[in-house]
């Protein structure tokens, strides 16, 4: 391959995606997260982003990001262990901590190094781990790097994991199976599924993974910050926060910032920080992120949080109603990701194009980031939206609807 030529290989492959609406392609932003959106010098109202409670963009947040570079500078200059663990770095963790309900918790540079570096130390090749099929490539990914045995149990379906814990209860002690220590069987979910919006039975989780003897893990990459007294998570408004032995999360999404977290035992983040290998072998992330991050649990945890929290939850139930005026009803859950469901990847495609022409960025999202046959609009919601917002949404969801 000559870099300054076409390859014929990655051009066939590329024509392949393409071929079958899969190929995809970075927008470029000229702004920040916001309601609305700059794209090739058009403004675009938003409906795509990730940042909930928009802290991204929020004065206090990007004030901490600045004094920590003031303070710290731009990068960290080493990994955690050798020397850059900055105090930021520490307070986050603490924050973490206690926004969870649990005793320790610990900082990787992303949501997705955190679930490789926590499966790959929690799983061996003796344990069983049962991942829900709408869980994040992530988790997907890291499990199946693992030596474990891995089953995948239907979506949010009771019976069916249960069907498997006692299969993996059988295949763990059956002779043979003995490793250096007593098995495991990890259940993995998440609370707010991010491409459906839909909620994880926690509380019945509970019940059947103690019932088994099995571990729980739960991704709350889209539920912290949101739900709760304290916006810790759904964990955290279903009070069973100090239930869960591995609480995963992301600061890239409500918490306006970047990076990913565990929060757990003492023992877990210890062993973490002696084996993750993706927390040991990679830089400490710049202390900007660490910062921006703790100033936005602190604004979580003030009368401000409470109020931007009340904000989303009103922009989401006027979304809904609105919708379900022009045509596109959504399901009952009360969650800010509302997926609106095409099937087609090639219609997916065209009406994300025909919205962007209406002035509204609301891509498609199309496998491998849902099942083939599944693709979708992928609406999210923020405390920025307005009542206005929705009115133009409606009148554009409504416009597109019989084409
Ligand atoms: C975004 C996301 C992640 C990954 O987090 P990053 O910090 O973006 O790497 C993990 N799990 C879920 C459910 C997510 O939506």
């Amino acid at each position: 391959m000559k870099p300054a030529e076409p390859d014929p290989s990655l051009e066939a492959e590329l024509n392949d995606l393409r071929g079958r609406s899969l190929g995809r392609s970075l927008r470029t932003l000229d702004s920040a997260q916001g309601r609305s959106v700059t794209v090739n010098g058009r403004e675009l109202l938003n409906f795509s982003s990730n940042d909930y409670l928009g802290l991204a963009n929020h004065p206090a947040v990007k004030q901490a990001a600045v004094d920590a570079i003031g303070r710290f500078g731009a990068g960290s200059g080493a990994s955690r262990l050798i020397s850059g663990s900055l105090r930021p770095h520490g307070e986050l963790e603490e924050a973490l901590a206690a926004l969870k309900h649990a005793p320790a918790a610990l900082a990787f540079t992303t949501g997705y190094a955190a679930a490789a570096g926590t499966l790959q130390v929690l799983l061996g090749r003796e344990d069983v781990v049962l991942l829900d099929r709408k869980v994040h490539a992530c988790c997907i990914d890291a499990a199946r790097a693992s030596p474990a045995t891995l089953r995948v149990f239907a979506h949010n379906d009771l019976d069916d994991l249960e069907r498997k814990l006692r299969w993996a209860a059988r295949y763990t002690s059956s002779p043979g199976r003995a490793g250096r220590r007593r098995p495991r069987i990890l259940i993995v979910t998440e609370s707010v599924f991010s491409m459906d919006g839909d909620l994880a039975p926690l509380r019945n989780l509970i019940e059947l993974k103690e019932r088994h003897g099995a571990w729980l893990m739960v991704d709350e990459a889209h539920a912290t910050g949101l739900y709760g007294v304290q916006r810790g998570g759904l964990c955290e408004e279903f009070g069973i926060a100090h239930q869960v032995e591995i609480q995963m999360g992301t600061l890239g999404k409500a918490l306006g910032s970047a990076g990913g977290f565990i929060a757990g035992s003492r023992s877990l983040v210890d062993l973490l920080i002696n084996r993750a290998r993706s927390f040991i072998f990679s830089t400490a992330p710049p202390p900007a992120q660490a910062a921006a991050a703790l100033a936005a649990i602190r604004i979580l945890g003030s009368a401000e949080g409470e109020s931007l929290a009340h904000g989303l939850w009103g922009v989401v139930d006027l979304a809904k109603s609105e919708l379900t005026r022009c045509g596109w009803p959504p399901g009952p859950v009360r969650s800010p990701i509302i997926p609106l469901i095409v099937g087609d990847e090639a219609a997916a495609v065209n009406l994300s194009g025909r919205l962007f022409e209406e002035g509204l960025l609301l891509p498609a999202v199309r496998y491998p980031s849902v099942a083939r046959g599944e693709a979708r609009l992928r609406l999210t919601l923020s405390a920025v939206h307005r009542g206005e917002d929705l009115e133009r949404l409606a009148k554009a969801m409504g416009s597109v609807l019989y084409f």
